[in-house]
């Protein structure tokens, strides 16, 4: 089974790529959703998006050693990747995408080896980071600063990565994504 993992600061754009390569019928590939204890954002729809649990639902399934990895992405917020969903989506014939942290992007890619096209979403500078964090306007601005934070030391793993994606233009981005993924799956 191939599998195909985006990492990057949040902001990059790995979201609107994995959404575009989503819409490829012909890639089949089937999104990997995770579980995390940060809350919804409107539109975001639980079983969709993610799996929102409370952190005391988290820690139970931790207990039952169900998640692939997990991280403490923020400080009191939790994302995994559970093993139900990797086999879902291996039953139904398809490769999986991941859109993960930058240590859980690695940790996957040691996971599947050779069958693993890790990719690093980077976006063309901080300042542009931070102006589109802004326009998605969907977080406080503590938790703006603290995504922010974060982007200048996860920005440090890009070289760990197969492939690097510099989201300047939509369009270069998008189309750069897709080749890389036909190449890797062979479509
Ligand atoms: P991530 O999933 O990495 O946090 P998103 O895909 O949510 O990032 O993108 C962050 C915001 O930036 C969104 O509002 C998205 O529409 C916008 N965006 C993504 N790529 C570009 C781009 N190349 N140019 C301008 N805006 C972009
Ligand atoms: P957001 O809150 O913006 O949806 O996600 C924040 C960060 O958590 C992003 O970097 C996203 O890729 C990461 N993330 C989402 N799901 C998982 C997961 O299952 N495991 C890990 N390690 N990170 C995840």
């Amino acid at each position: 089974m191939k599998v195909v993992i985006f990492s990057a600061p949040s902001g990059a754009g790995k979201t609107t790529i994995v959404r575009h390569l989503l819409s490829k019928p012909d890639l089949k590939l089937e999104f990997s959703v995770s579980a995390c204890t940060r809350e919804p954002r409107p539109h975001e729809v639980n079983g969709k998006d993610y799996y929102f649990m409370t952190p005391d639902e988290f820690k139970q399934h931790l207990q039952n050693k169900e998640f692939l990895e997990y991280e403490e992405v923020y400080k009191d917020i939790f994302y995994g990747t559970l093993k139900s969903e990797v086999q879902r989506i291996h039953d139904d014939n398809k490769s999986v995408i991941f859109d993960v942290d930058v240590k859980g992007g690695l940790n996957v890619k040691k996971h599947f080896g050779e069958n693993a096209l890790a990719i690093f979403v980077k976006p063309p500078s901080l300042e542009i980071l931070q102006q589109r964090l802004l326009q998605r306007s969907t977080e406080s601005e503590e938790k703006l600063k603290m995504r922010l934070g974060k982007a200048v030391y996860e920005m440090k793993y890009e070289s760990f990565f197969d492939k690097v994606i510099v989201n300047d233009t939509l369009e270069h981005a998008l189309e750069e994504a897709e080749k890389l993924v036909r190449q890797f799956l062979g479509k």
